[in-house]
């Protein structure tokens, strides 16, 4: 060591021997250094010692670098330090140091030049100010932050977290571990720990004495096991393999989501029986602010996620979730040559269940049936929900036997009676089958032949199952155009009314009223009938339009005949159930009277079944507004649907009109007979009027007039007729009358 290095007596120069001084300078919490021209330090004053541990003689007469740069540091800074100091005399930097005993400390270092400090040129001061705090939570928070900007899954940042927590404290092994809904542990990020530790504390539950972590999350509270060879709330075979692995002690903090529950635990874990010293704690504040925040991310991410992904109502995939997978199901069923079936299952009458038990019963059905189609799949099927009642299946590998017994399973699974609101329910379902490849080599062709084929079995006689064949898809194909030439007939008024009139069964010359029917005459395909073209008109949202441009029509030609003198006393129109779906209907239909200087009484409403057991609001608003207004309600087909006479006295119906099956079966079954005869009586003593519909021969004239049924239509009487026909109809039968 040469003369000038000899370690001097601290403070060299003269004017800083004076005690205060010197009292100062101790008293000072930056750390403070001279070194001489040789860079050998001269002179710490005791901010040193408390900041970096050494004592002063430790130092004095070693290199500077050495003392204050350890191993870890940034090995370029020395250079830039010398770069500037020759440059500019002065020189600023915030760097990582490390103390004697290896911590790291982050320090605002100035270093400037002194002649004076040495006795000669080549010397230096240099003022340290521990910014370790501060800095610790700016590199934290800036990396964890700039990881959530990256998108980093959850485990990343948090394994970031984790080695960024063992940089600043080498001393230190970090965890992360997640608390799921059932209260288990999960690991998301133990870097520094043992695989055999990770495994151990996967799906873990929390409790009393479940080790410091499981314990943390049951108390709410941090718990040390400052000794984990002795603390009490480890059981033995986790201290058995904590301390194999070398782990002496842990101490775990809960980390809280925003709404107060235990979303994980972080922990600290050292080689050694010791508790957390200040920097430990300071750190585990900062880092349980960045897990809550990480982890808060994560949950809202996965909300979003279930949101995009799965219906809210059954928590099945969405359409968008199972299409995606399905596409991979199949390029690897196509990868590997093997067939696949695609089922698509729709409920039958689920409408029904929505009206008239109104639409929490309908969710409850949903859920149920979901959760039974569910409970059939195996490992690698996919189920989907694609809209309100129609579920979906995609089972790779499957072939087509197999996927008739699925189909069969399935339909007897959701057959099997349910319970909604405190009553037995029987759902049925109707199942269309796509077969992979023979059907479609893609989701979207197999899904759309699935639907077909549903199409199909439902209007067979639903609950059953039907496969794709090819020629329904020529039916899909016809649907389609029939839509497409109907939407383009409404647009041009190509439809037209034919009126069939309705007559009195004591005078059947003398007219009750007519009934307005749609007619569509089809450039080429002729004559489409209305039982066609109204299901298609339902099924494409045309019908209110619809039924908005016969009642008006209607309104028109009765208000004409009027003015012609023509005696029609009212005209008859079928409402279709959507359009009281619309709040505005009843008003839609004072308005359309009012253009043609109409009174309610003109005009009767023929309503269906349908309409009555519909429990909607809307539905309710609309009747009670038509009937305050006085107008009368007919109800349509009586008879066919749920023919339930109780519900008679819901509505205020005035008319009933027989559907015609009973009426062309009233000469051959006794059934028809009874049936008619106590629909006669029941109609008579509530003060509704009767229309026998599809009245064809005279016998069933007579035995309905000897019944007592006042009004009767059908092909005996009139056709549905073209306005000019039945003006001449009328004009035909008015001698009769007389
Ligand atoms: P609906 O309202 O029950 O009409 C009576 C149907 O029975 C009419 O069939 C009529 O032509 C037919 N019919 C009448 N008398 C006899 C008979 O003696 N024998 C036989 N075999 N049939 C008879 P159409 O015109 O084919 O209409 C069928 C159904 O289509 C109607 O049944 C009605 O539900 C619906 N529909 C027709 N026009 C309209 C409309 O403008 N709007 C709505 N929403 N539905 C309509
Ligand atoms: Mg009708
Ligand atoms: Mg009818």
């Amino acid at each position: 060591m040469p003369a000038s290095a000899q370690p001097t007596n601290p403070l060299p120069t003269a004017g800083l021997a004076d005690a205060p001084l010197r009292k100062a300078l101790n008293d000072s919490d930056n750390a403070i250094v001279m070194s001489n021209r040789e860079r050998l330090v001269v002179y710490v004053n005791e901010g040193f010692s408390r900041l970096f541990g050494f004592e002063s003689h430790e130092v004095l007469g070693r290199n500077v670098s050495h003392v204050l740069l350890g191993p870890r540091s940034d090995p370029g800074l020395l250079e830039q330090i010398r770069g500037h100091l020759s440059a500019t005399g002065s020189f600023h930097v915030e760097t990582l140091l490390y103390s004697r005993t290896g911590q790291p400390r982050w320090v605002s270092m100035m270093i400037n030049a002194s002649d004076e400090a040495s006795g000669g040129p080549g010397g230096s001061i240099t003022i340290l100010t521990d910014i370790t705090l501060t800095k610790m939570h700016e590199v934290l928070q800036k990396r964890v932050l700039e990881g959530l900007v990256n998108e980093l899954p959850l485990s990343g940042l948090m394994a970031l977290l984790c080695n960024e927590v063992q940089r600043i404290a080498p001393e230190v092994t970090a965890s992360v571990l997640a608390v799921d809904g059932q209260g288990r542990l999960h690991p998301l990020a133990a870097p520094g720990l043992p695989d055999a530790i990770a495994h151990a504390i996967d799906g873990r539950p929390i409790g009393p004495r479940t080790g410091s972590c499981g314990t943390a999350a049951f108390r709410r509270a941090p718990v040390l096991a400052s000794d984990i060879a002795t603390d009490p709330l480890w059981t033995e075979d986790d201290r058995a393999l904590y301390l194999a692995h070398g782990v002496r002690a842990c101490w775990s903090s809960p980390i809280f989501d925003p709404q107060g529950q235990v979303a994980g635990t972080l922990a600290f874990h050292y080689r050694e029986p010791r508790q957390p010293d200040a920097l430990h704690e300071r750190l585990v504040d900062m880092c349980l602010h960045l897990c809550s925040l990480a982890m808060e991310r994560n949950a809202t991410r996965q909300r979003l996620h279930q949101l995009a992904f799965f219906d809210a109502l059954t928590g099945l995939p969405n359409r968008s979730l199972f299409h995606d997978s399905a596409e991979s199901r199949l390029a690897h069923l196509q990868a590997t040559q093997r067939p696949g079936a695609v089922l698509f299952i729709d409920l039958d009458r689920f409408k029904q269940v929505n009206d008239t038990q109104g639409h929490a019963a309908g969710d409850t059905v949903l859920c149920e049936v979901a959760r039974r189609l569910s409970l059939a799949l195996q490992a690698h099927d996919l189920i989907g929900r694609l809209a309100a009642d129609e579920f979906v299946l995609m089972l790779p590998g499957c072939d087509t036997e197999r996927a008739v017994q699925v189909a069969r399973d399935m339909l007897e699974a959701v057959a099997a009676p349910m319970c909604i609101e405190g009553q037995a329910h029987v759902c049925h379902a109707s199942i269309g089958i796509a077969m992979f490849p023979a059907d479609g080599k893609d989701i979207d062709t197999l899904l759309r032949h699935a639907d077909q084929a549903m199409y199909h079995a439902k209007s067979d006689h639903r609950h059953s199952l039907q496969l794709f064949s090819p020629e329904m898809n020529r039916d899909a194909q016809e649907r389609v155009a029939l839509e497409r030439a109907l939407r383009q007939a409404l647009a041009d008024r190509r439809l037209g009314l034919h009126y069939q009139p309705q007559v009195l069964s004591s005078s059947p010359g003398t007219l009750h009223g007519v009934e307005a029917l749609c007619r569509w005459h089809h450039a080429d395909w002729g004559m489409v009938p209305p039982s066609q073209f109204i299901p298609v008109a339902e099924e494409a949202g045309l019908i209110h339009e619809l039924t908005l441009w016969l009642l008006d029509e209607a309104c028109r030609q009765l208000a004409a005949w009027r003015s012609a003198g023509l005696g029609v006393p009212c005209v008859a129109v079928n409402l279709s159930g959507r359009s009281f779906h619309q709040p505005e209907f009843a008003q839609q239909i004072c308005d359309t009277l009012a253009r043609h200087g109409l009174r309610t009484g003109d005009v009767l409403l023929e309503i269906t079944e349908r309409v009555m057991m519909d429990a909607r609001p809307v539905t309710r608003m609309n009747i009670d507004t038509l009937h305050s207004r006085g107008f009368k309600l007919s109800l349509d087909d009586f008879g066919t649907g749920y023919s339930s006479l109780s519900y008679l006295h819901r509505l205020p119906i005035s008319e009933l009109k027989l559907d015609m099956a009973f009426v062309q079966d009233l000469t051959t079954s006794p059934t028809a007979r009874a049936l008619t005869v106590s629909v006669l009586s029941i109609a008579h003593s509530l003060g509704m009027a009767v229309v026998a519909e599809g009245v064809e021969t005279a016998g069933q004239q007579q035995w309905l007039q000897a019944h007592g049924c006042p009004v009767m239509q059908g092909y005996l009487f009139g056709k549905p007729m073209p306005p000019d026909e039945i003006e001449a109809w009328l004009c035909a039968q008015a001698p009769q009358r007389r």
